[in-house]
């Protein structure tokens, strides 16, 4: 079984090699994205990465319509596999069905009680650091999007793997359970300090939408709005043109933008 992968791998390496994807059907695409890193796209603009280590491996969210995920992961690696969701939204767990226990933050649990998984959840917190070997990711709380959306960092290759923390191009403030501007405002200079620290790129939640590693300016452009709406500056603000109403989120949400970064808020609900 495992031969037949591993020449299943060997074919589509080789068919791929110029583009750097690994791996592709009717649902996703794998890329290389750095000597251990790949990023998994699917149709739908949902994102997952697949970082390989000397011992383990881990994937950091697990999409949406994804048949198979699990065999699908285990053509990149082999190696024992460690689940991680960056928050409990739909498009990030869309998938942890195939997987028998996964690890997220506490904060968000209640997010993922209306998925009702049948496996094993794991806590992740603050300073927690995975260590894959010879890769080591370490975990930092960023709430906003949602109460429990973590990062992880990798000090060495000076990335951080952020899922929707700080979106990509915009972040949605607008969602339930509702989260104040200030304390996202509090994350975002949290996330400065990070790259003031040597992290110069940012691989985000919706990897589609951006195909590029954000950077110092989007994180700059991305805390100067966060302070302006805490402090209810809202000056320039429209009305969001496509985000999510409803259930989820805001009767009338609205979009406070610099260039290509934009906070979606609700105006009932700032602070
Ligand atoms: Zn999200
Ligand atoms: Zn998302």
């Amino acid at each position: 079984m495992k031969k037949i992968k591993l020449i299943g791998l060997l074919w589509i390496s080789c068919f791929y090699a110029y583009s750097q994807e690994v791996f592709k059907n009717e649902e996703l695409s794998i890329s290389r994205l750095e000597k251990n890193v790949y990023v998994v796209e699917t149709s739908d603009k949902t994102t997952m990465y697949i970082i390989e280590g000397n011992h383990k491996s881990v994937l950091i969210d697990t999409g949406t319509k994804c048949r198979a995920l699990d065999s699908i992961v285990g053509l990149i690696t082999q190696k024992p596999l460690m689940v991680i969701a960056t928050h409990a939204h739909p498009d990030h767990i869309g998938n942890i069905g195939y997987f028998r226990e996964i690890y997220i933050h506490p904060a968000d649990n209640e997010l993922l009680k209306s998925y009702n998984y049948k496996g094993k959840v794991n806590y992740l917190y603050v300073g927690d650091v995975i260590d894959l070997g010879g890769t080591r990711l370490e975990v930092d709380l960023m709430p906003g999007h949602t109460p429990g959306s973590i990062i992880l960092i990798d000090r060495a290759e000076a990335i951080a793997y952020t899922g929707d923390a700080f979106g990509s191009g915009q972040v949605w403030m607008q969602l339930k359970p509702h989260i104040p501007m200030a304390m996202y405002y509090e994350s975002c200079k949290r996330m400065l300090t990070w790259m003031d620290k040597g992290i110069t790129k940012i691989y985000c939640g919706h990897y589609p939408h951006v195909k590029r590693a954000l950077d110092k300016a989007y994180m700059l452009t991305m805390t100067a709005l966060a302070r302006r709406l805490g402090e209810e500056d809202t000056e320039g603000a429209v009305p969001a043109p496509y985000a999510k109403v409803g259930a989820m989120g805001a009767t009338n949400p609205m979009m406070l933008s610099d260039g290509a970064v934009a906070i979606v808020y609700d105006p009932e609900h700032i602070n």
